[in-house]
């Protein structure tokens, strides 16, 4: 009898094991927030995107059921067909007066952002240099589009600049990628030192906003506005998903790049529309990142709190939210993570594939109170 097709699968599957690479998911009961209900255990949350408490936030949910019942559940078609809301346009309106951009354009996820802006920017003829660490969706994006792809070592403009002097002139266009707030360890890429870059070898540059947006700058618009470059001309993609609390991704630039992805990101025009209740849900979180700034000055004050309570110096190496510990392998962070769960405290060990080095992963939340930091300190040190 033939081997059958799909036997490799079981073999593949121990080999993960093997590494401890292995991964499955937990459940969570209830609403999203500082303290969920984790496998039938209360355990203080800092695994989740959800910077600003806003995922369970009453306002927000009050949004996504009033969407829901006068627009239906779902958008029914792809934006371009029959899955275009006025909903749509305000919330892309709201986030284009967040960027203070010209114009922005909402996706389904911010996955879907970057793979469909990058493969409709460049193509076969082109160069793009990339951040080792970019996130899986930038890279992705680049192997779509047919691109010469060249990563950079991580935040290292030396070797940015290396790489341009040499293949710049090889090709037509070239597109820089970065995260902005790096999503596997926290820190900030050099912003304003990559814009001059990109000048220089005329270059387009997009940076990932995914963990700023809604945390970073006086008004919670991003990196971009952290570092004082707010009306630079870059293409700004973000996410819906992490501090705004729902569901979708966005591009944020000029009106003609936002026309031109209009009509050719393919996961815009062939994917269906973001849903009523995802769309108002994140309308209402820009309304609050507006109107309550508190809430970043809390998790500025907590990562604080935490800099001055955990003396491993490495930990901290930015303003964002996200903290880490390293640990010696993904046997070790796994079994750090799971005594910290013993413990009463949700962080997830961050191992390889996803990074290079094995870690612990700590997201703080606005909504953390300080004994949930005090708690954190007690069970670490
Ligand atoms: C989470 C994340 C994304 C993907 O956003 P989704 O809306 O969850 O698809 C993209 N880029 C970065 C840097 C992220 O952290």
């Amino acid at each position: 009898m033939a081997k059958s097709p799909y036997s490799w699968l079981e073999k593949a599957l121990a080999t993960i094991h093997h590494a401890n690479w292995y991964r499955s998911v937990k459940t969570i009961k209830g609403r999203p927030g500082a303290v969920i209900n984790l496998e039938g255990r209360k355990v203080i949350n800092f695994a989740s995107n959800d910077y600003l408490g806003l995922a369970g936030d009453k306002r927000l949910i009050q949004a996504a059921i009033e969407a829901t019942q006068d627009y239906g559940t779902g958008s029914t078609g792809s934006r371009l067909l029959s899955g275009h809301r006025e909903l749509h346009q305000q919330l892309e309106r709201a986030i284009a007066q967040l960027k203070q951009t010209e114009a922005a354009l909402v996706f389904s996820s911010g996955y879907l952002a970057n793979i469909g802006t990058i493969a409709a920017l460049v193509g076969s003829r082109d160069l793009i240099l990339g951040d080792v660490y970019n996130h899986s969706s930038l890279k992705a994006g680049g192997k779509l589009s047919g691109a010469t792809l060249i990563n950079y070592n991580h935040c290292d403009l030396n070797d940015l600049r290396h790489k341009l002097t040499i293949k710049r002139s090889l090709y037509r266009r070239c597109l820089i990628t970065t995260d902005s707030v790096f999503s596997m360890d926290g820190d900030l890429c050099p912003l304003s030192e990559l814009s001059a870059i990109a000048q220089e070898f005329e270059c387009m540059l997009l940076i990932d906003e995914a963990h700023a947006t809604g945390v970073l700058g006086k008004t919670g618009a991003g990196c971009v506005e952290h570092f004082n470059l707010t009306g630079a001309e870059l293409i700004q993609v973000g996410t819906l998903s992490k501090a705004l609390g729902s569901l979708g991704g966005y591009v944020a630039g000029s009106a003609n790049l936002i026309d031109f992805l209009r009509n050719r990101a393919p996961s815009w025009i062939y994917t269906t529309g973001l849903s009523p209740a995802d769309t108002a849900a994140a309308l209402a979180a820009i309304a609050i990142v507006k109107q309550e700034p508190e809430r970043r000055e809390t998790l500025i004050s907590h990562r604080q709190y935490l800099q001055r309570h955990l003396p491993q110096a490495d930990l901290f190496s930015s303003e964002s939210p996200i903290i880490c510990l390293g640990l010696a392998s993904p046997q070790a962070a796994l079994e750090r993570s799971h005594t910290l769960q013993e413990a009463g405290i949700f962080a997830p060990a961050i191992r390889p594939p996803t990074v290079p080095t094995s870690r612990i992963r700590f997201s703080l939340m606005a909504t953390h109170q300080p004994e949930h930091l005090q708690k954190l300190v007690e069970v670490w040190n």
